[in-house]
């Protein structure tokens, strides 16, 4: 059963990714149990990334986790070359992902250039680097 959310969530523990905050920690929690979760309002059902306190639509405060399939077509995307990056070869590229639900996510790409396009089809693949859980797009 979906936990219901609301921005007074001072009392939770904040998440051991360096990135992480009070809104971010069910996000990277998610990726610990291999789940790619957005924030959706329960009030008016709008899904919402990168993380928030409040709904941009209805201003709402409260939410729920809901997990996306992992699939999504490019937006955009990036070749990254300099600098180098811990954890990442060079040149490697970085999308914006419109995923089949409709929410849009950054992520960084496996390491194949070749057949990246606007509208290409990916899906994801969760990876460790050290402690902390995440993520990449991969060409499907
Ligand atoms: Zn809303």
């Amino acid at each position: 059963m979906a936990t219901v959310n609301t921005t007074s969530q001072d009392e939770r523990k904040a998440h051991s990714a360096p990135c992480s905050n009070r809104d971010f920690d069910f996000f990277y929690e998610g990726l610990e149990a291999q789940k790619l979760l957005v924030q959706k309002c329960t009030s008016c059902g709008k899904l919402r990334n990168p993380p928030g306190p409040c709904c941009a639509h209805c201003r709402s405060f409260g939410w729920t986790e809901f997990e996306l399939r992992g699939t999504g077509a490019v937006f955009s995307y990036t070749v990254h070359h300099h600098p180098p990056l811990p954890g990442f070869r060079v040149p490697h590229s970085v999308a914006i992902v419109e995923m089949d639900e409709g929410v849009r996510m950054v992520g960084a790409m496996d390491g194949d250039h070749d057949g990246l396009h606007i509208g290409a089809r990916v899906g994801i693949e969760f990876l460790r680097r050290g402690e902390v859980a995440g993520f990449r797009f991969r060409l499907e």
